[in-house]
């Protein structure tokens, strides 16, 4: 099936208020634009380098959304570009957004990644490590981000009931979290092989890769 006519498929299958992420990690600026040209604008994508490289070359009314694991030391190359960053995982990382927004006067958004799956090889926080952060006289006082909501991946398996428990939890966790927060408005969780689930589970954003562009090929 041609891309224009998944991603088409896919917007009738989610509401209105549900933001679709066009996720394009590994694939050529051409899938990227044949997305574009059905009206796609949101596209996310997981490596740095590559998300700098497409935002360098493909229109400049795409907004840029960074899904993935996030070194430090990198964020200084997509800081004066990215439009929303979903892997925030540690206070380390969120200060070193912060910074790198200041030096380009840019106040950064970005989600906070809950780690709500089973494996342990999931990135994300607990719930006491998000007080940690959201409670702290610093963050309090960063100028140059902004936490629009929390992001979080469910355990990879085909048990819809653990995915649903693993959506549901992270629902919670936002719905507390928003009683201190209140500006907040983002929930970023569903990916091709679970996003109807998380829909009914409250999800705001969803991160849709492989059922618009097909299958990756990591080579
Ligand atoms: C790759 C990726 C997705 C999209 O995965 P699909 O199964 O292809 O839809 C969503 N979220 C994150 C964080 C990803 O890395």
């Amino acid at each position: 099936m041609s891309i224009t006519k998944s991603l088409n498929e896919i917007r009738t299958s989610i509401p209105d208020q549900v933001t679709l992420v066009a996720v394009s990690k590994t694939k050529p600026n051409e899938d990227l634009l044949e997305a574009y040209n059905a009206g796609q604008r949101v596209f996310g994508e997981n490596k740095v380098l590559e998300m700098t490289q497409k935002w360098e070359t493909l229109p400049k009314d795409i907004a840029w959304h960074m899904i993935g694991h996030l070194q430090r030391n990198k964020v200084k190359y997509m800081a004066e570009f990215v439009s929303l960053v979903h892997g925030v995982d540690s206070f380390r990382l969120l200060k070193e957004i912060n910074k790198q927004g200041a030096k380009c006067n840019r106040t950064i958004d970005c989600l906070l990644q809950m780690h709500i799956a089973e494996e342990n090889t999931k990135f994300g926080l607990g719930e006491k490590e998000l007080y940690e952060i959201v409670d702290s006289e610093e963050f309090k006082s960063m100028e140059n981000i902004k936490i629009e909501g929390l992001m979080g991946m469910a355990t990879f398996t085909d048990d819809t009931d653990q995915i649903r428990k693993e959506f549901k939890s992270l629902k919670k966790t936002f719905d507390n979290l928003k009683q201190q927060l209140t500006h907040i408005d983002t929930l970023s969780m569903g990916m091709s092989g679970d996003y109807k689930i998380a829909i009914e589970e409250g999800s705001t954003m969803v991160r849709v890769g492989s059922s618009i562009f097909g299958a990756r090929n990591y080579s």
